[in-house]
């Protein structure tokens, strides 16, 4: 038996996803710019597939630019923003942000500009009298700020129409890198009050390599790639007409999802069904940021005193797949920025594991790593206490 509790790393792309992109590279492989009969079908393929996208965020086709992915897009989103105003030469992000942006914003701030910090509480939850402050003092100076919607590695969520409203107050640009929520929340574009959203297909059963930024008309964000006159002008570079296919068709699937709520109820369900019966087993397991308002399929759970990399490996051995942190940092030691920034003690940031699941995860996965869980810990536990009663 198999668990892959991993899925805000990537899901699995849908049998309906992959056939329509094998389709796609062998009968719609034309240039979508071209003016013949072959490139305008392609470019018929890829107007289907940014109905379709649109559709599941809620927005017009004519929003939606398609990208290499969520980073493109939110850096897109953020580099266009600074470009356009010059006359605000800062920004503002949250520490709590994947790598994406927060790497961006870190490396923007190494090079002189101003990157301010927004205050969270200690559940992960941005404060919003902080931002208050921040705005009537700073809010002039600053061109875009970007708050995730669905934190990546504790599914935290942000208050996303608070802040918009904010921010329109100030003339801010307001962008959520909304990669973990879309496809697993409904998304109203229109309730929002945002300037610009970016997902990503391989987060929601479609493919890797391919994304989308939703934008409000006349948002004053620019275009930063100088090159051809692709998506409108707001992307140049030959479209990836299969990988957009298949976002499409993976969009599609997930809408359809979203509106069924017998589908949608049970899933909600699992991530909950699985933290009480680790909380149960285990007792001093801690689930991260439990009080916060968090996205159904994201369990942030610490094992204080071991190391998650040693847990993933055992887990992994006997059959759940999950991950440490970001899944970008896999590999290292130190734990995930966003554990240290929300203020974790080191023994509960070094011992904390992600569990995630999508609508494709089953009972019996879950089943499995209720099993397994708690007999990985408790192996660990006995073989550390044996290490050190062995080094004395
Ligand atoms: N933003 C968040 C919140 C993510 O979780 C990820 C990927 O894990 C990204 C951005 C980057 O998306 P992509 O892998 O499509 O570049």
């Amino acid at each position: 038996m198999q668990a892959y509790l991993d899925c805000n790393a990537t899901t699995q792309p849908l049998p309906e996803v992959i056939d329509a992109m094998a389709s796609c590279m062998r009968e719609r492989w034309a240039n979508p710019s071209s003016v013949h009969r072959a490139g305008v079908e392609a470019r018929h393929a890829m107007e289907l597939s940014r109905e379709q996208v649109a559709r599941l965020i809620g927005c017009a086709p004519r929003s939606v630019t398609f990208t290499s992915g969520g980073t493109e897009a939110a850096q897109r989103v953020i580099l266009g923003a600074v470009a356009a105003r010059t006359d605000r030469p800062a920004i503002a992000t949250s520490a709590l942000e994947h790598s994406a942006v927060r790497e961006l914003a870190q490396s923007l701030e190494s090079r002189g500009t101003t990157v301010h910090w927004l205050r969270h509480r200690p559940d992960g939850v941005i404060d919003l009298d902080a931002l208050d402050a921040l705005l009537a003092e700073h809010g002039a100076s600053i061109s875009v700020l970007s708050l995730m919607w669905a934190n990546n590695e504790t599914g935290v969520l942000q208050p996303i129409r608070d802040v918009a409203a904010r921010c329109r107050a100030s003339g801010v640009v307001m962008h959520t890198d909304a990669v973990q929520w879309v496809g697993r929340e409904a998304t109203e574009w229109s309730t929002l009050g945002i300037d610009a959203l970016t997902c990503s297909a391989h987060k929601l059963h479609g493919p890797k390599g391919v994304g989308a930024i939703a934008m409000r008309a006349g948002a004053a964000i620019e275009s930063i790639l100088p090159g051809g006159p692709q998506e409108l002008g707001r992307r140049a570079g030959t479209e990836n007409v299969a990988g957009i296919v298949g976002f499409g068709m993976a969009a599609e699937a997930a809408r359809t999802w979203l509106v069924n709520e017998a589908a949608t109820a049970p899933c909600r369900s699992l991530i909950a069904t699985l933290e009480r019966a680790l909380l149960a087993a285990i007792p001093d397991a801690i689930v991260n940021a439990a009080a916060s308002p968090r996205l159904w399929n994201t369990s942030s759970i610490a094992f204080p005193g071991l190391e998650a990399e040693a847990i993933l490996l055992l887990l992994s051995e006997r059959g759940v797949a999950a991950s440490a942190g970001a899944a970008c940092s896999s590999g290292s030691l130190e734990p995930s920025p966003v554990l240290r920034a929300m203020g974790l003690p080191d023994p509960v940031a070094h011992g904390t594991i992600r569990l995630s699941v999508s609508r494709s995860t089953t009972a019996g996965e879950i089943d499995h790593a209720t099993r397994v869980i708690p007999a990985c810990i408790e192996r660990l536990r006995l073989s550390s206490s044996a290490s050190v009663r062995g080094s004395r």
